[in-house]
């Protein structure tokens, strides 16, 4: 389950984070990224950035806004067609892949 926590993206911030993406907007509020965790700490994906395998992403706690740009996660689900994590390197938590229902585990 996905957190359900969203924060709206300060104005300077905001200006900040459309200057940086190649695509020159980004939303006014974001929906944090996570599954649904422990920590106070959200991130939210506010775009993807020119170089390759980074994004810019909007970090809170409290009422403490940052703007952070973050290499991807690397790991990607098991399989040749492993679906990739939408998620940044080094975050807590699952990957967005295991946020699925376990299958039935094999027996054996
Ligand atoms: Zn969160
Ligand atoms: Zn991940």
């Amino acid at each position: 389950m996905r957190c359900k926590h969203w924060c709206r993206v300060p104005l300077d911030l905001a200006q900040e984070a459309r200057q940086m993406a190649p695509a020159g907007c980004v939303d006014r509020a974001v929906q944090c990224q996570l599954p649904a965790h422990e920590s106070n700490e959200h991130h939210g994906l506010l775009a993807e950035l020119a170089t390759y395998g980074t994004a810019l992403w909007l970090r809170w706690r409290g009422t403490g806004t940052d703007l952070i740009a973050l290499p991807d996660c690397p790991v990607a689900g098991p399989g040749t067609d492993g679906e990739g994590c939408c998620l940044f390197a080094g975050h807590a938590e699952l990957h967005t892949w295991q946020n699925a229902p376990e299958p039935a585990s094999y027996a054996g």
